[in-house]
C-alpha cells in the first residue's frame, strides 16, 4: 500500500499512523521492532539535522531493508524540510512523504515554494504536507509550561487553512491547535479540538497532522485522532529515553566496552515508548 492508500485508510478507521524520528541506528531499531512486535504500520520521520547526519539514502535504504525483513509497512516522511533544495534531497532518495514546512516565510513566499514541491513530488506519487502557522518549541526537554509557548502566535484560522490547501495542492496539513514540540516540565499542553474538528470539515479530502505529540495527554491524542488527525510526530520522548537510559547504563556498566551490548537496553526502552504510543494511536494490529 502507499503512503496515500495508508493515510486514507487511517482517516476511515479512526486511527493515526506514529511519525517517529530517527536520529541514529539505536532509535530505529527500537521503531521498528515496536511496529513489528504490534503490527502497526508506522512513519520513520528525519528532521534536517536528522538527514544530514543518517543522509538520506541510508535512510530510506533502512526502512526498506526493515520492511522487508520484517514484514510491516514502513513509510519515510521528511520532516520540516525549510526549502525546496532540502525537499529535493528526500523526493530524490526516495522518501515516500515531504513535509515542507515554510511557516518560517511569508505567507506568499510559502506558497509559491509549496506548489512547487507539490508540483515535484506529486510526479513521483509522493504525498507532501505543508505548514503556514509555524508551530512553536523544539524537540527538547523545556522548563515552565507548554502554555506560554502556545500562546506566542494566534492558533490555525480554519478558512486560511481552507484557502493554504486549496492554492498549494498539499495532502497533509500541519495545523495548530494548541500543539507546541517538545517536553515541559510543568505540562500544560492543551488543544483545541473544536477548532481541529472545524479544520478537518474544511478539508474533507485531505489528511491532518499532530505535531509535537510528546507531552500531550494520551486522552487528548485519542479525541484529536477521533477528529481527524491521522499522523502523529513523536520525537523529544525518544532522545530523552535514549539519553537517560545510556547513562543508566554506562554508569551500571563501567567495564562494557562492546557498544552493541551497551545500547540494547536503550532500544529496549525506546521501543517501550514507541509501543505505548501505536496503542495510543489505534494502529496496532492494522497491518
Ligand atoms: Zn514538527
Amino acid at each position: 500500500m502507499t503512503a496515500r492508500e495508508w493515510l486514507e485508510k487511517a482517516k476511515r478507521e479512526k486511527f493515526a499512523i506514529g511519525a517517529f524520528n530517527v536520529g541514529n541506528l539505536e532509535t530505529f531499531k527500537a521503531i521498528v521492532a515496536a511496529a513489528h512486535a504490534k503490527k502497526s504500520p508506522v512513519i520513520i520521520e528525519s528532521s534536517p539535522g536528522e538527514t544530514e547526519w543518517m543522509e538520506a539514502d541510508n535512510i530510506v535504504d533502512l526502512a526498506r531493508n526493515y520492511s522487508k525483513d520484517l514484514g510491516i509497512p514502513i513509510l519515510v516522511n521528511l520532516d520540516h524540510a525549510e526549502s525546496l533544495e532540502q525537499c529535493q534531497i528526500g523526493i530524490e532518495a526516495g522518501y515516500d512523504l515531504i513535509h515542507f514546512d515554510g511557516s518560517k516565510l511569508a505567507f506568499e513566499e510559502n506558497l509559491e515554494i509549496a506548489k512547487k514541491v507539490v508540483a515535484l513530488a506529486h510526479q513521483k506519487g509522493l504525498i507532501v504536507e505543508g505548514e503556514f502557522d509555524h508551530i512553536q518549541g523544539s524537540s527538547e526537554v523545556h522548563s515552565g509550561s507548554a502554555k506560554v509557548e502556545s500562546a506566542k502566535i494566534p492558533m490555525t484560522d480554519p478558512n486560511k487553512a481552507e484557502q493554504f490547501v486549496k492554492v498549494t495542492g498539499v495532502d497533509i496539513l500541519a495545523a495548530f491547535f494548541g500543539n507546541v514540540h517538545g517536553v515541559f516540565s510543568e505540562g500544560g499542553e492543551d488543544l483545541d479540538l473544536d477548532r481541529l474538528e472545524e479544520i478537518s470539515s474544511k478539508m474533507p479530502d485531505k489528511f491532518l497532522s499532530l505535531h509535537g505529540g510528546s507531552g500531550i495527554a494520551d486522552e487528548q491524542v485519542k479525541e484529536a485522532i477521533e477528529r481527524g488527525i491521522t499522523k502523529v510526530n513523536i520525537n523529544t520522548e525518544m532522545r530523552q529515553a535514549f539519553r537517560e537510559n545510556m547513562e543508566n547504563v554506562l554508569d551500571k556498566n563501567p567495564d562494557e566496552i562492546a557498544m552493541y551490548k551497551i545500547e540494547q537496553p536503550v532500544i529496549d526502552e525506546i521501543q517501550k515508548i514507541v509501543e505505548q504510543k501505536i496503542d495510543v494511536f489505534g494502529s496496532a494490529n492494522k497491518i
